[in-house]
Formats: structure tokens, sequence, C-alpha cells
């Protein structure tokens, strides 16, 4: 057997490591950075291995920075990169011991130099190419990385930071990149396992890996969620927690309804649904891997830590019909008209034209003569049209946005689908059947009816239980069967 075979069978036989991870909500600052290291040392004796995004909203900064280059703005985008310096530079004064605040500083300085060169080339070249904004925002983590550890170790725990960008190896599809698994499961645990067997932590970046040639690739927004369940996955952990600002999976997102209340339990079909139509709290394909394995996910509030947070299954205890409701803005409908008819050539065709195009699609809808899709980007469509051309005519609508509600077998109860059309009769409704899962129905809606929409379905389908919560004042939440929010 191979060394990491060997590592591997060890890691099986010892007790199961716990993956954490920190979102960029919980890692705004110093005090926020500590209070993970507390969260962690509660955990000590489950063998955590921590992965950490970049401090809050730092990707998105880099992001501008990088837009900005490419428009010409390059002092503007600089501008950006200095008072990110001077805020990653204050997090490590008030969190690193004195000698390592003291190395960090010089690292940050050279890593910062490389994001001005980065700059340099985009302005230069006038265009963000996938690949150049990969490299400038897998600054973000391996920074957030290198300074939560030393955070951790000035708080008093065995952690170590190990380079994500080496063991997370992925293919060449800059910005949503997916990993070579073989090879990622075998670099992880021949990285992570010696640690965890000598008590330490292992500390790395989410969202970042490389190719094999070692350019720097991102899973796409969102993706130290995925990161972590990759690991997981890989090391075989017996849970894995998704620390972020909010109490667990909500019914709703908090931001868009204020009424939205923490879900105890999921399936993992069921958040896999969630992540997948736009709840943010997770990257949509976090849940794969550790469905794989059959690892448990939680999710749970960093400002809250003793709160119950969101526990997910394979089979959880409840059957409630609908747990969550999402929206998703941005979409793009789009509809393409054959010519002459849907020859199979013609339908096999287009499709290769968005696989082209590097087009993330779903399939809406399909008649005789012509075919509906979702898109959340517009970028390619004229180009896609234009290959098109003489087969069949493209045309798209914009503005949109996917409401869907999640819960396991909500698409065999046909009343759910009309009680949303009657509270939502105002609204020009366009339903969308998903694939053939039973755990979603989606309706396409303008984009800006999509927030009131929601609130409306929130309080169809959850208000009434909550309010017959709160009057018969028992422990047990009132749901369909069983209970399924708190
Ligand atoms: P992190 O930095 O921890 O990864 P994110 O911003 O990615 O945090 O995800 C947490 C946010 O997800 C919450 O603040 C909340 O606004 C949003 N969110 C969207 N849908 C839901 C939902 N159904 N339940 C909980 N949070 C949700
Ligand atoms: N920092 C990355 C992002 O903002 C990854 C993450 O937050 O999970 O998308
Ligand atoms: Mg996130």
């Amino acid at each position: 057997m191979s060394e990491v075979g060997e590592m591997q069978k060890a890691g099986e036989m010892a007790p199961r490591s716990i993956v954490m991870k920190f979102g960029g909500t919980s890692l705004e600052d110093a005090v926020a950075i500590r209070r993970a290291a507390q969260i962690v040392r509660h955990r000590l004796n489950h063998r955590p291995v921590v992965v950490v995004s970049a401090l809050s909203n730092v990707t998105d900064e880099l992001l501008e920075a990088g837009r900005l280059a490419a428009k010409s703005q390059l002092e503007q985008a600089t501008e950006l990169l200095v008072s990110l310096q001077r805020r990653h530079e204050q997090v490590v004064q008030q969190s690193a011991g004195p000698a390592q605040a003291e190395l960090l500083c010089a690292q940050l300085e050279q890593d910062f130099g490389k994001m001005r060169q980065i700059l340099k080339a985009v302005a230069g070249a006038g265009e963000l190419t996938p690949r150049l904004q990969d490299h400038l925002v897998s600054f973000g983590e391996m920074m957030a990385s290198r300074i939560v550890q030393a955070a951790f170790t000035h708080a008093g725990l065995d952690a170590v930071w190990v380079n994500a960008l080496n063991l997370i190896v992925t293919d060449a599809a800059h910005t949503q990149a997916t990993p070579l698994w073989e090879e990622t499961d075998e670099k992880l645990c021949a990285a992570l396992l010696p640690l965890v067997a000598q008590d330490k932590i292992p500390m790395l970046g989410g969202f970042i890996g490389a190719t094999l040639d070692g350019i720097p690739t991102t899973l796409g927004r969102g993706g130290s969620d995925f990161t972590a369940s990759i690991v997981g996955a890989a090391v075989q952990a017996g849970r894995i927690e998704i620390w972020t600002d909010v109490d667990g999976i909500l019914t709703t997102d908090p931001k868009l309804c204020a009424e939205a209340r923490r879900v105890p339990t999921m399936s993992f079909e069921e958040a896999a649904d969630l992540a997948y139509f736009g709840a943010r709290m997770l990257h949509p394909a976090a849940i794969t891997p550790a469905m794989r394995k059959n690892i448990p996910v939680s999710v749970l509030n960093s400002r809250n830590p003793e709160g119950k947070g969101t526990e997910i299954v394979a089979h959880p205890p409840d059957e409630c019909s609908i747990k969550a409701i999402t929206a998703k803005k941005g979409v793009t409908v789009v509809d393409v008209q054959a010519v002459r008819w849907f020859a199979p050539e013609l339908l096999r065709e287009i499709f290769e034209v968005f696989e082209r195009h590097q087009y993330g699609m779903d399939f809406l809808s399909a008649s005789r003569g012509s075919l509906s899709l979702l898109v959340t980007s517009t970028d390619a469509l004229p180009k896609i049209a234009e290959e098109l051309k003489g087969l069949a005519t493209v045309r798209w609508e914009s503005a949109k946005a996917l409401v869907c509600l999640v819960g396991e077998k909500v698409r065999r109860q046909p009343e759910i689908a009309s009680q949303v059309f009657r509270a939502l009769s105002e609204v020009d409704l366009r339903m969308f059947c998903q694939g053939a899962s039973e755990r979603n129905i989606s309706f396409l809606v303008d984009e800006a009816q999509a927030e009131d929409s929601l609130r409306k379905l929130h309080t169809l389908f959850f208000q009434s239980r909550f309010d017959r919560y709160s009057t018969a004042n028992t422990t047990q939440p009132m749901c369909q069967a069983g209970g399924s929010w708190q």
C-alpha cells in the first residue's frame, strides 16, 4: 500500500476529524477572529481542520479593483489595494503576536506587490481575464488563512498553515473550477492527516485551488463551503460545520424577510436544492461531497455559538412539506426558435454552442418548434445567436427572478402550486419545474416583484405555523408532520 494509502487507513481508524469553515462574515475583524478561535478551542477533542474564507467583503473589493483596472482606472484600483492592505495590517496587529505580526506584514507587502502587478497586467490587456481574476482574488483567502493561523497561535492553539493552492487540484475552468477528485483527495490526506494525528489544527484557505500546472483557480463565489465539504469528504470527517452570521438555514433569507425562522433539520437533497436555487448561504456544490460520504453538515452562527443551528443529514426525522423559500435574481430567459423544426441534431448543436461558451444553463421548457432556457449571464448570448443563425433564432428577456419552494415531496402536493397561483394572482408568473426532483417548485417572476412575491409566499406557508406555535406555547415546533422550524 502507498504511503498515502497507509495514512488514509490510519485516518479512517483514528477518531474522525471535524471540518470547521468560517466564512467572511465570521472573520470581519480581530474580535471576530478571536471568537472563531474560542469556538475552535471548544472542539479541540474533535480534531478540527479549519477552512477560512477571505475577510468579509475582500473578494468583492478585489474584484472591483480588477474591474477598475480593466477600465484603465488603475489609480482608483491601486487605492482600493492600499485600503485593503491597511485593513489586513490592522487585523494582524490586533490579533497576532509581535514577532509573527512582523513576518505577516512583510508577507502582506509581498502579496500586495503581486496584486499591483496583476492590476497592471489587467490594465495593459484592457480586460480582467478569468485567469487573472482568479489569481487576483486568490490572495484574499491566502492572506486570511495566514492571518487566522497566526491569530489562533497567539490565542494558544496549535494551528498550522497549509497552502490550499497545493492541495485542491482543479481543472482550468477559471472562476468556476471543479476539483480533480483523486489528486485532491490524495494530497489533502497526505497533508492533513499527519497534522491531525499530532493534535495540530491544519488551517487552509477555502475557495481557491490550482491546476496541475500550479495556476490559481477558484471554485465559484461562496466556494469556501465547497472546500470544507471537499476536505471533509477527503479526510472522512465525522462532521462538517459551516460557521456563518445567521442561526442556521432559515425559512428564507432574513435580509429579504425579517420573519425568517431557523430550520432545525434538512436532508442533503433539500439543502443542495436550496443552495442551487439561490440561497446565498451555501455554495451550490457544497453538499455533494458530504452527501457522497454521508457526512452530516451543520450550519451554525459564530455570533451565537450555543445555538443549535441546522443539521443536514441523509434522513432527517421530520417530513415537513416546505422547508424554505429562495429567490434567485439576475436570471435571463432565452427562447430558441427553430427556423424549421427541432431535429435531434439541432438540439445537440444548440447545447454544444452553449457549452462552448461555458454557459451553465437550466432547461425551462420545450415545444415542437421552440426551446426555453434559463441562464444567469447575457455576455455570450449575442455570439451564441450569431453562431446559430440560419438554424434558430435566439431571443432573451433579462431581469427575471426564480422563486423556489424547497421541501421533500413538495411536488407531490398539487395544492401547493394552486395556493401559490392564488397568492400571486397579481404577478406575471411562469412556472418552472426543474429535472425530475420532487423537492422543489419554482416560479419565474419579474425581478422587481421577487422580494414581494417571496414575502407573500413566506406568510402563506410559514406564518400560520409560527402563529400556531406561539399560541400553543409548546416546546415542539408545529408543522404538518413533526416539526421543521423554530
Ligand atoms: P459567509 O461569509 O459565512 O459564507 P454568506 O454571506 O455567504 O456568509 O451567507 C450567509 C448569508 O446568507 C446570511 O447572512 C443570509 O443573509 C444569507 N441567506 C440567504 N438565504 C438564506 C437562508 N435560507 N437561511 C439563512 N441565510 C440565508
Ligand atoms: N471569499 C469567497 C467569496 O466571497 C469565497 C467564500 O466566501 O466562500 O466568494
Ligand atoms: Mg458564503
